[in-house]
């Protein structure tokens, strides 16, 4: 028997079938890898609702606001966006109904610009971009837990307007209330934070300490227990 005859051999065949299967599942995985994942995020991009916007005399009236707020599953923080938008833009108002009406004349852009920095801050999912998300105490932190892919992350209030990349970023010298989730190898407290895993030493799991972050490498947060 020759080796080219043992290659026509049933054996032979599975294995080249063996093979074609594993071609394909390699391919895949680096076709996946290769896709970016902004482009991943962003093929469902969630759009910001538009404001419909209505002036009568003295007063703006934003005729959309309940369906805004609808629309970013924040029925149950109606008052908190009510509170923040007459802040933010710094006049007084009344619900009516399903629209907001404030006592000044102020700019259709800069209200849309306000409920776009308040979708950003307090829905949006940074890691997947999504707004299926829901807020969540921790201690004194108000964290943003996603409910389509598990991130949580810390909700961040801008002071002025921020770029992308300082969203959601962590930094030494934050001090921060986490909850430890697991316990590494090490002995140390882990906490998964988003991108972020956060290591505390000395602490057990299901620990709640309030922490300050010593060092950040990459993804990796060292922190240590705070009075
Ligand atoms: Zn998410």
């Amino acid at each position: 028997m020759s080796e080219k005859g043992d290659k026509a051999a049933p054996e032979g065949g599975q294995q080249v079938e063996e093979e074609l299967l594993y071609d394909y599942e390699n391919l895949l995985e680096r076709a996946w890898e290769r896709i970016p994942q902004e482009v991943v995020a962003s093929s469902e991009r969630f759009e910001v609702p538009q404001v419909d916007v209505l002036y009568e005399g003295k007063s703006t009236i934003l005729r959309n606001f309940v369906d805004i707020v609808q629309r970013i599953n924040r029925m149950d923080h109606l008052e908190q966006i009510y509170k923040f938008l007459l802040k933010e833009l710094g006049t007084a108002g009344v619900i009516d109904g399903r629209r907001l009406v404030m006592n000044s004349v102020i700019p259709e852009e800069k209200i849309g610009e306000k409920i776009k920095d308040y979708v950003e801050t307090y829905v949006l999912c940074s890691e997947c971009g999504r707004p299926d998300t829901r807020l969540e105490k921790e201690g004194r932190v108000l964290m943003l837990v996603c409910t389509a892919c598990g991130a949580r992350r810390p909700v961040r209030v801008k002071k002025g307007r921020t770029t992308q990349e300082e969203k959601g970023v962590i930094k030494v010298g934050d001090i921060m209330e986490v909850t430890v989730q697991s316990v590494g190898r090490q002995g140390d407290g882990m906490v998964r934070m988003g991108k972020y895993l956060m290591f505390i030493p000395g602490c057990g799991r299901g620990e709640k300490v309030k922490v300050k972050v010593e060092s950040v490498k990459g993804n990796i947060i060292i922190a240590r227990p705070v009075e």
